[in-house]
């Protein structure tokens, strides 16, 4: 069959790939999606262990969004439970919220000096629920800073230098502002309007997507196998005329012909422990001892009901290379990866290769963000 039989070729089956793939299928579009991993989902892939635990391959994955069109989008694949995500911190031991709240200050602070905190933070930020640690280590009142920086030290400092192999002051700032300080007592890790999971995992969402007359799916297929630059795509030798939309890394897809984009990586380690529960939540964070940044506990994502048995995944982060076949999970923001990222970019709109998703764009999106992406992309191509 001629590779022009299809109207779209997509690279990559995440979320990326599949909302365009779907969109793009009931338009009256035929679709070729293909992944080099032997499974749909991208990141988000998820399964059922032999104890019917669920297992999310590539590290937890909690759905949240304040976008309707992305929500009412999604429900069309799957039912959902509403879930709210919490996070503690073992801070020297003690387990607090994350982020940091009133009651991580209490936790953490004698009586009298963290109520003069809670009324100084009160009267110096009337009416904000969360604001930024960089408010609070910038701020001129001399209480206010300590305190910031001592959420700093005990938050920040370690976890992100275990996280991304810098000190927060060298990341971009966007990075460190996904985890705010809450004045107040809400102890949820997100603010979002919509936090659901679906209620039998990510992975029935992707078959329910792609399960459409007008999509073929080709797994165990990397693109770089079949393709080719010429005055325009070669696909096995013969040139595509349709659409041609990529999920992936981008300096993948062009051999790092102008060198290698940087991301972090991630070993994700899991232990199978006979105990109902391994923690009192998700998700606990290790701010301030351990190598691993977290330990999330997958049943609690389906509020699954097993005794005795549970499932724990510990999070090492890592430098991301190609020597050692690490996979590319967090784009690294800052201003010389972004110029490098351009150049791809351009070299992607000479050969009209539309970039789409987290990777493609290389930017820290949520799987929202990346879902809202693919939507106005996929209207765009209908
Ligand atoms: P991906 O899911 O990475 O899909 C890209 C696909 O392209 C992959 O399947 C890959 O195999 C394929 N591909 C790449 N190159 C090629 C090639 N050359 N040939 C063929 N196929 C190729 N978001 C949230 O909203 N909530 C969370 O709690 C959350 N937790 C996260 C935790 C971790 C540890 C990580 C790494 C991410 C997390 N995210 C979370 C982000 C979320 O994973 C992404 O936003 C989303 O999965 C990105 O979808 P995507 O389609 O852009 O990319
Ligand atoms: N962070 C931190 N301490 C924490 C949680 C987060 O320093 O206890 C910082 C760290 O730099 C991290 C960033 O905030 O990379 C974003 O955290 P988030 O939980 O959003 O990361 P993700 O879930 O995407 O890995």
């Amino acid at each position: 069959m001629s590779i022009n039989n299809y109207d779209v070729i997509i690279v990559g089956a995440g979320f990326a790939g599949a909302t365009i793939a779907n969109c793009l299928a009931n338009a009256n579009k035929k679709v070729l999606i293909i992944d080099k991993r032997n499974h749909i989902g991208g990141n988000a892939y998820d399964y059922f262990n032999n104890d019917g635990i669920i297992i999310h391959q590539y590290g937890p994955h909690i759905f949240h969004t304040s976008n309707k069109e992305v929500w009412d989008y999604l429900q069309k694949f799957s039912g959902f439970f509403p879930y709210e995500h919490r996070v503690l911190g073992n801070i020297d031991g003690v387990l607090v919220p994350i982020p940091f709240n009133f009651k991580s200050l209490e936790l953490t602070h004698q009586k009298e000096e963290a109520e003069t905190i809670k009324q100084l933070l009160k009267q110096n930020f009337p009416n904000k629920k969360r604001i930024s640690i960089l408010d609070l280590i910038n701020h001129s009142n001399p209480t206010l800073k300590a305190f910031g920086n001592f959420v700093y030290q005990k938050v920040f400092v370690y976890y992100t230098s275990k996280q991304w192999g810098i000190h927060p002051s060298q990341i971009d700032q966007s990075v460190i502002n996904r985890v705010p300080v809450i004045l107040g007592y809400e102890d949820t890790y997100f603010a979002d309007t919509y936090q659901f999971m679906p209620s039998k995992g990510f992975t029935e969402i992707f078959n329910s997507m792609l399960k459409h007359p007008n999509i073929h799916i080709e797994l165990n297929t990397n693109i770089k196998d079949h393709i080719e630059f010429k005055d325009a795509i070669y696909i096995d030798k013969e040139k595509f005329n349709g659409h041609f939309i990529y999920t992936g890394a981008i300096d993948e897809l062009f051999n790092y012909q102008f060198g290698v984009l940087p991301y972090r990586s991630l070993d994700i380690v899991l232990e199978k422990h006979n105990l109902t529960h391994y923690q009192p939540v998700a998700t606990v964070n290790y701010p301030t001892s351990e190598k691993f940044t977290r330990i999330s506990e997958y049943k609690y994502f389906l509020n699954q009901d097993i005794k005795d048995k549970t499932v724990i995944a510990k999070e090492y982060s890592k430098a991301y290379s190609l020597e050692s076949k690490t996979d590319p999970y967090y784009p690294i923001n800052n201003e010389a990866n972004l110029a490098l990222y351009k150049k791809y970019e351009q070299l992607a709109q000479k050969y009209h290769i539309y970039l789409c998703g987290r990777l493609a764009e290389y930017k820290y999106y949520n799987m929202d963000a990346v879902i809202a992406r693919a939507l106005t992309l996929a209207d765009k191509l209908k």
